[in-house]
């Protein structure tokens, strides 16, 4: 180590992933993917592979024990995991769960959390196989690491989609993001008077989308029945932006995205207006949908239109051509992923 001091800033997530694995190079042939996409690819036989992909969640950083009762919190960290094996058209099977946790927690408090990770693992058909358990100073830490299963030639990556192709966004988006507002704005209340309760009304579906977001293994079943395999795919963790800009730096091409297409339900945009926010703001900039952004060529239009569970929000187009976001008045604004740079997922 150098006396030189780089701020994690000045880098930002990818930025930081990428600085600290370009000398890593592969040495096993059976490792067909690495770093780069949302689970890594690892042969196990001529037309098989196995995938893993890990995530982290800390407690003050990922979610506030104030609204996110350890039940929901355990479903949550596995559902955003097997999101990521979705992401790559795979199935899901097994979970490591390690966790770090000061003794302010009591076994109950962890009986809860595993409650929520027992249900999630009977509702996505996947085993708990191991982990690991230590003390932490403060706070709770939970990591998962998800193994899941896929035919070579199903397997979507980011890295596909070629000019033309339609870019397809699964469900509604923002309503995570609203749904946190809600909840950040009662915490705020209850924060300064206790005697007042929660006001949430009206709010189940946003909040719920928030706390108890789902893998979209649904999708993934779909795609086989409609015998439709996207060129590319990821899910939508942190935003629509960010996902688009990562899905066409992958693959090399640019895309038109429509603002009016953006499939956004009404309960969140009703609550965006409420917070005077835009509701295509909420989903480009929010995060936590976990709904699945691909592309298809465009001769499988047929099978994606009318589908009611994915909207059509943009073609791709060459990479010179740029990113562009169409605004409902028609002008082109050049997407910027916010969240690019903050270290915070
Ligand atoms: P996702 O949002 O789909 O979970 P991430 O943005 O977290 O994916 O990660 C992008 C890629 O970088 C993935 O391939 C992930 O495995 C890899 N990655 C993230 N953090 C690290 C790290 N500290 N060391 C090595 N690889 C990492
Ligand atoms: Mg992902």
């Amino acid at each position: 180590m150098s006396d030189q001091r780089t701020e994690l800033e000045k880098l930002g997530e990818f930025g930081l992933i990428d600085h600290l694995t370009k000398d890593f190079v592969n040495q096993n042939p059976s490792t067909t993917f690495g770093i780069g996409d949302d689970a890594a690819v690892i042969s196990i036989s001529d037309d098989d592979a196995k995938l893993i992909s890990t995530d982290m969640l800390i407690e003050g950083v990922h979610f506030n024990l104030m609204y996110m009762p350890l039940k929901h919190l355990g479903y949550k960290a596995v559902a955003v995991n097997i999101s990521d094996i979705c992401a790559m058209n795979g199935t899901a099977e097994q979970i490591t769960v390690s966790i770090a946790v000061s003794n302010r927690f009591p076994v109950e408090a962890l009986e809860e959390l595993y409650d929520g990770i027992r249900t999630a693992c009977s509702i996505y058909n996947v085993d708990l196989i191991g982990g690991d358990t230590t003390s932490s100073l403060s706070g709770l830490s939970i990591s998962i690491t998800v193994i899941g299963s896929a035919k070579k030639k199903d397997i979507t990556y980011r890295s596909g989609a070629k000019e033309n192709d339609l870019l397809v966004a699964t469900g509604d988006l923002g309503a995570a993001y609203m749904g946190l507002q809600i909840l950040e704005r009662e915490k705020v209340v209850y924060s300064t008077n206790p005697e007042i309760q929660p006001d949430l009304d009206g709010h189940d579906y946003i909040i719920e989308r928030q706390l108890k977001p789902e893998a979209r293994k649904d999708i993934i079943l779909f795609l086989k029945e409609l015998e439709l395999k996207p060129t590319s795919m990821i899910d939508i963790s942190d935003g629509l932006a960010s996902e688009i800009m990562h899905l066409c730096k992958s693959s090399k091409v640019g895309c038109h995205v429509y603002d009016e297409k953006i499939p956004i339900d009404a309960k969140t945009s009703m609550t965006a207006l409420d917070f005077n926010l835009d509701p295509s703001t909420c989903a480009l900039n929010g995060g936590e949908d976990y709904e699945l952004l691909f592309t298809v060529p465009q001769s499988d239009f047929e099978k994606v239109k009318g589908n009611p569970h994915m909207s059509i929000i943009g073609h791709i187009t060459n990479e010179a051509d740029g990113i562009y976001f169409i605004d409902k008045s028609g002008s082109a604004i050049e997407l910027q992923a916010q969240g690019w740079n903050h270290l915070n997922d």
